[in-house]
C-alpha cells in the first residue's frame, strides 16, 4: 500500500499521523452477537491455547534469532483467530449482491478446505460485524458459533464440519458500516450521477466483507459472481474482461493464490482505456483520458521491472482510479491497483505511486509478509524497487531527489515515533495491525536494502532479488525466513562485505544505524542555497530561476522553509510563482501549510476549496490540525469540514473531526 511519499503514498503516512487518534481504527460497529456464549468462550480458549502451543514450539527454534523480541514468536499471526495449522482454506467462491439502498453486500461464500491435521473438524474463520444466516455443507445446515468480539480483530466463527467434508458455504450479509467497504453516494464521485463502492482489505478488513481465514499466511485462489445495478460495472483483484457486457452480473476468477488482504472489489460507472499491451485504466468517464495520459509509462515500468527482477506473474496490470474521496494513495490489489486521483498532476510528477503499486506485484503480492510484524518485507522491498523503477524510467537525478524527500519523511517519523515503533520487525501483539504503517517499514526498509546493494554491488544485489522472488513465489514468509535466506546466500557469498550483526541491528533495533546511506541531491543543495539567498534578502523571489524546477524542487524548497515568514515574503513568493493557484495537489499542500502557519489570508479561498474537494487524508489532515491551533483557524476549519463531510470517507471524518469540534 502507499502511503506517503513525495509524496504520494498516503495510507501509511496517514496512519503514521493517525497514531495520535487511536480510536480511528478501533472498530466500534461490531454487531455480531455470539449465538452461544458458552461455546464461544470455549472456542476462544482453543484459539488462545493453540497460539500458546505454537509459541512454545516455535520459540525453542527461533529463540536464537528473534533478538530484541525473545518472547515473541516468529510466524504466529496474532491478528487472526483462524486455524490454518489444522484446517486450511484454499479456495473461495463468492456469490454476492451489492445493495446500494441498504449499503450491504449479501449472499454466500463457499470455502474449500484441506485438513492439515486430519483429526480436526472444527474450522475457525475471522469475521467482523457480519450477519451470519446459515452455514451449510452439501445443502445441509451445520452447527456454528460466534465467539466474543475483539475491538481490533472482530469475531471468530467456529464451524463444526462433518468428517471428510472438504467444502462449506456461509450465507451472510455485511454491515452498512463494514470497516473494509466504502459506499459512496453519487455526490461523492467525480461524475455525480451514480453511486460507487470500493473495498480496502489491508490489514485485517477482508473479514468485514467475507468470513475467511484473514491471515496473510493463508493464500487462496478465488472465483466470484457479483450482482450490481445494471448501469454499473464491477471490477475485482482478479481477471477482469475490459469488454464484458454491462448487465449487472459479473464473474471473476483469480487463479493465483493470494492472501486475503488482496481480495478487492469496486463497483461504479467505470470505463476502460488501454495504455499498452498488458496495461490499462478503469475510471469514471470524467477521469479516464487524463488518467490514461498521466500513467502512460506504466507499460514501460512493467517491462523494466521484469527485466531486472524476473517475470510479471499476474497476466494483466490495470489501474482503477477511485473517486476524489478515496482516503488513501494507492492499494496494490493484484492485477488491478486502486489509485487516488490526486496524483493526476498533468506532468507525471507524482507517478512514483504507480511504480510503488506495480512493484508490489513482486514484493508483497508474489512474496508476501507472513504476519503484519513482517510488513517491512512487503513495503521496504517495494519502496526500494520503487526508487529503482523510477530511476530506470526517469533517470538518476529524479531518483536522488525522491530519495532525499523519502529520507526527510523518515527523519520526521523517527523524531515523532516511540522507539519500539522504529523497529522493522515490530512487536504488534495486542495492537491494531494498522499501527504498523509508518515510514519505518517503507523508507527504513528501503534504506537497509540500499545499504546491502551498495556493499555487494548493484548487479549482484539485483541477481539476488530476482532469485529471492523466484524462490519464494506465492509464499508468505517471515522476517526470520528472510534472515536465514540471507545467511545462506549473500552472507556466504560476500563474507568480507556483509556482517550478520549489522543486519540484526537494522532489523531489530530502533533508529537508523550509524553509517547508513544518506541520500543527497546536488539539485537540492542548489535549492538550499537559493532559499537562503532569498531569505537573507540577497535575491528577490521574482529573480529566482525556476523554469527547470520539477515538483520535487518545489516541495523541497517549500518544505524546508523556516516556520515563520512575513506577509511581505509570502506575498512576494505568491506573486512570483502563483503558488495559491497551483494545480499540483502536493505543491498546493506544502504552500497551504505555510499559509496556515503564517495566517496568509489571500490563500484561504483556495484552502477552503482544497479541503472541500479532496478527501485524501494525508493531504487534508495536516491542514486541519494546523488550522485548529487558533480559534479563528478552527472556525474556518469547521465551516470547510461541515461542507466537505458528505464527500469524505468515514476514516477521514473520524481522523479530523477532533480538530474542528
Ligand atoms: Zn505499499
Amino acid at each position: 500500500m502507499k502511503q506517503h511519499g513525495n509524496h504520494t503514498m498516503s495510507y501509511c503516512k496517514m496512519l503514521a499521523t493517525l497514531i495520535c487518534v487511536p480510536a480511528l481504527f478501533a472498530c466500534s460497529d461490531a454487531t455480531t452477537e455470539p449465538a452461544n456464549k458458552a461455546d464461544a468462550s470455549a472456542a476462544m480458549k482453543d484459539v488462545a491455547s493453540k497460539n500458546i502451543e505454537n509459541k512454545a514450539a516455535e520459540d525453542s527454534i527461533r529463540a536464537d534469532i528473534t533478538k530484541g523480541s525473545s518472547d515473541m514468536t516468529s510466524g504466529v499471526d496474532y491478528h487472526s483467530f483462524s486455524n490454518p495449522d489444522e484446517i486450511r482454506v484454499t479456495h473461495l467462491a463468492l456469490d454476492l449482491s451489492a445493495n446500494f439502498d441498504t449499503q450491504q453486500l449479501s449472499g454466500s461464500v463457499t470455502l474449500k478446505v484441506e485438513r492439515t491435521d486430519p483429526q480436526h473438524n472444527e474450522l475457525i474463520l475471522d469475521t467482523r460485524a457480519l450477519k451470519i444466516d446459515t452455514v451449510t455443507v452439501n445443502g445441509e445446515a451445520v452447527p456454528f458459533t460466534l465467539g466474543e468480539t475483539d475491538v481490533d480483530l472482530g469475531t471468530p466463527l467456529s464451524i463444526s464440519l462433518p468428517e471428510n467434508a472438504n467444502q462449506v458455504t456461509v450465507n451472510y450479509a455485511t454491515s452498512p458500516s463494514a470497516s473494509g467497504v466504502q459506499w459512496l453516494t453519487p455526490a461523492q464521485t467525480a461524475g455525480k450521477q451514480h453511486p460507487f463502492l470500493f473495498t480496502q482489505a489491508q490489514a485485517v478488513h477482508a473479514r468485514s466483507f467475507i468470513p475467511l481465514q484473514d491471515s496473510p499466511q493463508v493464500r487462496v485462489t478465488y472465483e466470484a459472481t457479483i450482482k450490481t445495478p445494471p448501469s454499473l460495472l464491477a471490477v475485482m483483484s482478479a481477471a477482469n474482461d475490459p469488454q464484458t457486457e454491462r448487465d449487472g452480473e459479473y464473474t471473476f476468477t483469480m487463479p493465483q493464490p493470494i492472501p486475503s488482504y488482496l481480495i478487492a472489489l469496486a463497483i461504479g460507472d467505470l470505463q476502460f482505456k488501454a495504455m499498452g499491451e498488458r496495461t490499462g485504466v478503469y475510471a469514471e468517464p470524467a477521469l479516464l483520458e487524463s488518467a490514461a495520459k498521466e500513467f502512460e509509462d506504466t507499460e514501460a515500468m512493467l517491462e523494466v521491472t521484469e527485466e531486472t527482477y524476473g517475470p510479471y506473474q499476474w497476466d494483466r496490470y490495470d489501474l482503477l482510479i477511485l473517486p476524489p474521496s478515496f482516503p488513501f494513495g494507492g492499494m496494490e490489489n493484484p492485477r488491478l491497483s486502486f489509485i487516488t486521483p490526486t496524483v493526476i498532476a498533468g506532468d507525471k510528477s507524482l507517478v512514483s505511486l504507480i511504480a510503488h503499486e506495480l512493484a508490489h506485484s513482486w514484493s508483497g503480492n508474489t512474496v508476501t509478509n507472513a504476519t503484519w510484524r513482517d510488513l517491512w518485507l512487503n513495503e521496504g522491498f517495494t519502496t526500494y524497487l520503487t526508487y529503482r523503477i523510477m530511476e530506470m524510467i526517469y533517470g538518476h537525478e529524479r531518483f536522488k531527489k525522491e530519495a532525499v524527500l523519502g529520507y526527510q519523511d523518515l527523519q520526521n517519523d523517527i523524531a515523532a515515533l516511540e522507539q519500539n515503533d522504529e523497529i522493522l520487525a515490530i512487536d504488534l501483539r495486542g495492537r491494531n495491525p494498522d499501527d504498523v504503517f509508518s515510514n519505518i517499514p517503507y523508507e527504513k526498509g528501503a534504506l537497509f536494502l540500499r545499504e546491502i546493494e551498495q556493499k555487494v554491488g548493484r548487479e549482484n544485489f539485483d541477481a539476488f532479488l530476482m532469485q529471492y522472488f523466484e524462490d519464494f513465489a506465492f509464499k508468505s514468509i517471515t522476517t526470520d525466513t528472510f534472515i536465514d535466506y540471507l545467511d545462506e546466500t549473500l552472507l556466504k557469498q560476500y563474507p568480507e562485505k556483509l556482517d550478520a550483526e549489522r543486519i540484526q541491528q537494522w532489523i531489530f533495533e530502533p533508529g537508523i544505524p550509524e553509517g547508513a546511506p544518506k541520500p543527497e541531491s546536488d539539485a537540492f543543495t542548489k535549492i538550499d542555497d537559493t532559499r537562503s539567498a532569498w531569505l537573507s534578502g540577497d535575491v528577490k523571489a521574482a529573480d529566482i530561476e525556476t523554469a527547470q524546477w520539477t515538483v520535487h524542487e518545489w516541495l523541497y524548497f517549500l518544505n524546508n522553509m523556516p516556520e515563520s515568514l512575513t506577509d511581505k515574503q509570502l506575498t512576494a513568493l505568491d506573486t512570483a510563482f502563483s503558488l495559491t493557484a497551483t494545480q499540483n495537489n502536493e505543491i498546493a499542500h506544502s504552500w497551504l501549510m505555510i499559509a496556515v502557519a503564517n495566517e496568509y489570508k489571500p490563500a484561504y479561498e483556495r484552502l477552503y476549496s482544497y479541503l472541500v474537494s479532496i478527501g485524501r487524508n494525508k493531504l487534508v489532515k495536516p491542514l486541519y490540525r494546523s488550522l485548529s491551533q487558533t480559534p479563528e483557524g478552527k472556525a474556518f476549519a469547521k465551516k470547510a469540514f461541515e461542507e466537505a463531510k458528505p464527500g469524505y470517507h468515514p476514516l477521514t471524518i473520524r481522523a479530523n473531526e477532533g480538530f474542528v469540534n
